[in-house]
């Protein structure tokens, strides 16, 4: 049919920019097909390219993307740079077969490809609908990985790839725990690992330092660091990690662009994901209690000196792009939440926990049964009724604070005031790279900062928003001179605040 709609591409994704092609080649079983493009979309977001006539037979798209390389190989994620099959204005519902395939022939010896579907050149296929395919990840060059050899990685169905000699150890050296855990949580959530259900998590070193820790994709994730990493404990990479490897599990069904209650369900996948990527560490023996507290009181910290701390969660989503703050507020919420829910379960069904409920939830979504938030409320119902109601709150911006019990007899929560998180100039200064709206009454003009400095780096806001004792640390340009400073991203106000800690036996 002319002016058919034959791929499209999201020319943006968040803040960040997809590379945006300007003409595609086509071809089809009668020769050269042209192809038009438009942005579409209510934000003008979405690149479609449509033929200028009937086409016959099977199309063939080219075209050339220049992803910027770094370590000595290439990076990137199908969504940034490839086109795919698209039907009016959304991505092709239709079942595909999905071939990925690499030529390496003009490339160094030693060259490997790997993609979330396995280790190329061959042509590795799965076949279904696209929805696994935009947020795959593909990596090309000198791969390091874990376990060493292509051949372990299949064998295990798990993969940790990284660039060159120069990653840093405690990057490099979390192979053996994150293969422990990918193991442990497909048992937990009972999924075997098999060829076509394996996972690979894939390291990328990027500068200047952004915000950003890393995306999730369908059996894959990407872990960005950059030189503001060695000020991150090796402990919380691993959380990072363990954090997006439960996200192949638990998540409810919802339409991504939809702003009602059912759809704003960013409180369960990530909560689910703080909850559980906190918790199974410890509960598999590859954490100690230490850390497992740490960790806790990590998020706690997050969620109740975050200035932000009772907005609805529907405004939280209406500023998700516009501060991190409103971004965070779901993650840690849904963490709370899910504390309280566990303990609720334990203490009126004996002998079960959060864990049926999550389970039901994964194994609902990998039948391809209805899992969306309705779903979750009946199970909710049947086992703790009570928690429908403090679920409700929680989306009206309700503090919620668990019991104390709710990490078991061992420990206890108390009381603790603590300062609210605040950087001390506006957060988009960050993204521009040029600080704006310093406050007045902040340690950060006491440390010398002013209006208009240039920043060439910083700690990731996320590294200081569960820690007191992280500071921030900024490399600034000033009438072209490098100056740095450090100080506490905190307000001199205190709010009140929660921590896990031992019980103390009197
Ligand atoms: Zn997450």
């Amino acid at each position: 049919m002319a002016g058919q709609c034959i791929v499209g591409l999201y020319t943006n994704h968040g803040p960040i920019a997809t590379q945006c092609y300007d003409d595609l080649i086509a071809e089809d079983g009668s020769g050269p097909l042209k192809l038009t493009w438009q942005d579409i979309g209510t934000k003008k977001n979405i690149r479609q390219w449509c033929a200028d006539r009937d086409s016959v037979g099977e199309i063939v798209v080219h075209w050339e993307s220049l992803p910027s390389s770094n370590q000595g190989g290439i990076q990137s994620c199908i969504f940034s740079i490839a086109p795919v099959p698209w039907s009016q204005s959304e991505i092709s519902t239709e079942t595909y077969r999905k071939i990925i395939q690499w030529n390496l022939s003009e490339s160094r010896p030693g060259t490997r490809a790997v993609s979330a579907y396995g280790e190329g050149p061959q042509p590795l296929e799965r076949t279904g609908s696209l929805k696994d395919i935009l947020p795959l990840f593909l990596m090309v060059g000198p791969i390091r990985s874990y376990p060493p050899v292509s051949d372990l990685v299949k064998a295990s169905h798990f993969g940790y790839y990284w660039f060159g000699d120069d990653t840093l150890e405690r990057v490099a050296s979390l192979g053996p725990f994150l293969s422990g855990m990918f193991q442990k949580m497909s048992d937990l959530f009972h999924d075997p690992p098999s060829e076509t259900n394996g996972y690979r998590i894939f390291v990328r070193c990027a500068t200047p330092a952004q915000a950003h820790g890393g995306a999730a994709g369908e059996r894959n994730f990407l872990l960005e660091y950059n030189d503001a990493l060695p000020t991150m404990s090796p402990e919380g990479v691993m959380y990072l990690l363990s954090h997006e490897m439960v996200h192949n599990w638990p998540i409810l069904d919802s339409n991504p662009f939809g702003t009602d209650l059912n759809d704003l369900v960013a409180w369960f996948n990530e909560g689910t994901a703080d909850f559980y990527g906190s918790a199974l560490p410890y509960r598999f023996g590859l954490a100690n209690k230490t850390s497992y507290l740490n960790q806790m009181n990590a998020i706690l910290t997050a969620y109740y000196t975050n200035p932000l701390r009772d907005i609805s969660d529907k405004e939280a989503h209406e500023r998700k792009f516009e501060t991190s703050n409103a971004m965070d507020i779901p993650y840690k919420r849904g963490f709370a939440f899910f504390c309280c829910l566990d303990r609720e379960i334990r203490r009126t069904v004996q002998g079960t926990s959060l864990d049926n409920l999550i389970v039901e939830i994964s194994q609902r979504k990998m039948r391809g049964e209805p899992h969306g938030l309705p779903i979750f409320l009946d199970l909710i119902k049947d086992v703790a009724p009570d928690m429908v109601q403090v679920f409700h709150d929680m989306q009206s911006g309700k503090l919620i604070v668990p019991p104390s019990d709710s990490l078991g007899s061992d420990f206890e929560l108390v009381a603790e005031p603590q300062e609210v998180f605040d950087l001390g100039f506006t957060e988009g200064s960050i993204t521009s790279r040029i600080i704006t709206g310093l406050s007045d009454d902040h340690r950060a003009r006491d440390a010398g900062i002013m209006e208009g400095d240039e920043i060439l780096k910083n700690t990731f806001l996320w590294q200081c928003r569960g820690s007191l004792d992280q500071q921030m640390r900024m490399k600034l340009k000033r009438d072209d001179k490098e100056l740095e400073v450090t100080y506490w991203p905190r307000s001199y106000k205190k709010v009140q605040s929660w921590q896990f800690r031992e019980k103390l036996v009197v």
